[in-house]
């Protein structure tokens, strides 16, 4: 596995917060509307002014998410929180260890 800020060490935050978990919680749901294989519709996508659920998807194991209508993707869930809070790499993975109390 590459790390290419090996100062913030993501493996308690990999460890830790299920990508489930994580996107329920972001996308404000109680259930994910459909799963297979790993990838779960995940609601509505951030990423653009989206009016109907079903484009945007996440895989519950690695994180990855991808939406099929604006085409936005990535790999991780501190890629996810970079892109929709507009943080940098740092800011993401402080934020998620505040938010979800890591130590
Ligand atoms: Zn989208």
């Amino acid at each position: 596995m590459i790390r290419r800020y090996p100062r913030f060490d993501v493996s308690e935050i990999k460890r830790q917060i299920r990508p489930y978990d994580f996107y329920l919680k972001e996308q404000g749901l109680d259930r994910f509307s459909h799963r297979s294989r790993q990838w779960a519709t995940a609601g509505l996508c951030p990423f653009h002014e989206d009016s109907s659920a079903g484009s945007f998807k996440i895989h519950e194991d690695s994180g990855a998410y991808i939406c099929f209508s604006c085409g936005v993707k990535g790999g991780d869930i501190i890629d996810f929180l970079q892109k929709k809070c507009h943080l940098s790499f740092k800011e993401a993975v402080e934020k998620l260890k505040d938010e979800w109390r890591i130590v």
